[in-house]
């Protein structure tokens, strides 16, 4: 069974720009990448979990959700974090483009995307927990049985180091 630290996207890995598509507004938060290579030397799998309304609003495409982090994903496996999966929510209820007018079971604080990583892959919940910016990450989290925590501050390294060393005594 895996380890997983599952995070949030955007306010947590990269620095949250509203809708980001574009390679050239790709900035990580600061320490993000040392911050996650840390949790792989540790023996945590990276799932990424991310509320993606901008497909439903018309402002990008799932083709450009889906270049961009394999985009990420590259870089980030370059610094020693290589992610093991991204899982995005394309949908919103009442959103201008039909296709993704839904009010689905993925938005966060919705569990449905933790939920279906469980299913792709064998975790160990017990030993897994999930970061984010917001309450609804921290929501999400709970409601799939797994601990969550609001990331504060502005550097990831500084916030999950510490964590780090909590969960290794969990
Ligand atoms: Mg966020
Ligand atoms: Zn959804």
């Amino acid at each position: 069974m895996r380890k997983v630290l599952f995070l949030d996207r955007d306010g947590v890995i990269n620095k949250d720009v509203h809708y980001l598509y574009r390679k050239e507004d790709m900035h990580f938060i600061d320490g993000a990448p040392e911050a996650l290579k840390k949790a792989v030397e540790a023996g945590y799998d990276l799932i990424v979990v991310t509320n993606q309304s901008g497909v439903a609003r018309g402002y990008y495409t799932e083709e450009d959700v889906q270049v961009l982090h394999q985009y990420m994903g590259d870089l980030l496996a370059q610094s020693g974090a290589p992610i093991l999966a991204f899982y995005y929510c394309p949908h919103l209820k009442g959103a201008k483009i039909k296709a993704y007018d839904k009010d689905c079971s993925c938005r966060k604080p919705k569990p449905g995307l933790l939920l279906q990583a469980m299913k792709d892959y064998s975790i160990d919940k017990k030993h897994s927990f999930m970061v984010g910016d917001k309450p609804g990450d921290v929501a999400a989290a709970k409601t799939a049985g797994l601990r969550g925590y609001q990331f504060t501050g502005s550097n990831l390294d500084t916030f999950l180091g510490p964590l780090l060393e909590k969960e290794k005594r969990l």
